[in-house]
């Protein structure tokens, strides 16, 4: 029970990583709020993990709208009294040849995969610092560490959020906030299986490419998730770190 007592708000929690952390979240004591667009698949969330004792509220986001988020918060604020650990998650892929990216598409990836990220942290803070501090964990990616073609918006938005990531952990240390991000490689969901399917990666050139000759499982990125926003990770802060299969270290052919 890691993370006993804790009250933590996870977005894009209705399927995918987001799930899995909320899963193992509760398994690890906390409550914990579920939220995105799709209410449907969070109220299965809720059921999942109060099937297995725990505790969870589904609530509606769409992170692209500050004040829906901030919704989200004080909500979460009204039905436990606090909160101490916020997982800005949500996401969305876009793969498109720079040339042809619309205004629309731009926007779209941006006001999801940074902007979303942002007024996650930025509510999730203004509680916090009311409060005893928290712990803010952003899902970003290793395409914000490095460069890859036909990811304009994506790979702006990541690299985005992961130096979001370490100005606003400067930023908010002296009131016991911590800020870190989690740059996971490839990790077998929805959206990677789309972008497979679609024939913009083969599978065996992700296994080809990855050191370790696999594709990540959501399992693989858990045991971090939980480290960050427990209180045996209080001296961590502004650290952004990959989990990959050594992907993002990977300079040969
Ligand atoms: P999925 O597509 O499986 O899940 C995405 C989640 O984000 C869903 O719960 C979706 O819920 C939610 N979401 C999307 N748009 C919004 C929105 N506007 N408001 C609220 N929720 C939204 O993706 P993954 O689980 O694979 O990805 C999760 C995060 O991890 C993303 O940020 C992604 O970029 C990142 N990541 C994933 C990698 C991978 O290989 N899978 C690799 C690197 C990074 P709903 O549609 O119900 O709103």
């Amino acid at each position: 029970m890691r993370l006993d007592k804790k009250v933590a708000v996870v977005t894009g929690a209705s399927k995918g990583i987001g799930k899995g952390i909320a899963l193992r979240y509760a398994q690890e004591g906390a409550r914990v709020v579920v939220t995105s667009r799709s209410t449907d698949l969070l109220a299965g969330v809720v059921e999942e993990i109060k099937a297995s004792g725990g505790e969870a509220l589904a609530l509606p986001v769409d992170v692209r709208s500050a004040q829906s988020v901030q919704g989200v918060v004080d909500d979460t604020v009204k039905a436990y009294g606090r909160l101490d650990v916020m997982v800005n998650n949500a996401g969305i892929s876009m793969v498109k040849a720079s040339e042809d990216l619309s205004p629309e598409d731009w926007t779209r990836a941006l006001e999801t995969d940074l902007f979303g990220v942002f007024y996650g942290c930025q509510s999730a803070a203004r509680q916090m610092m009311k409060q005893d501090g928290g712990a803010i964990i952003n899902i970003t990616s290793c395409y914000g560490i490095v460069a890859v073609p036909m990811r304009a918006a994506y790979c702006a938005s990541k690299a985005g959020a992961n130096h979001l990531t370490k100005v606003l952990a400067v930023e908010w240390a002296g009131k016991n906030i911590r800020v870190n991000a989690i740059a996971p490689g490839y990790i077998r969901t929805e959206l990677v299986q789309d972008v497979i399917d679609r024939g913009f990666i083969p599978l065996e050139a992700i296994k080809k490419r990855t050191p370790q000759g696999r594709m990540g499982e959501v399992e693989d990125l858990l045991g971090l998730a939980v480290y960050m926003a427990s209180d045996e990770s209080s001296f961590m802060t502004g650290s952004v770190v990959s989990i990959d299969g050594g992907w993002t270290a990977y300079g040969y052919l």
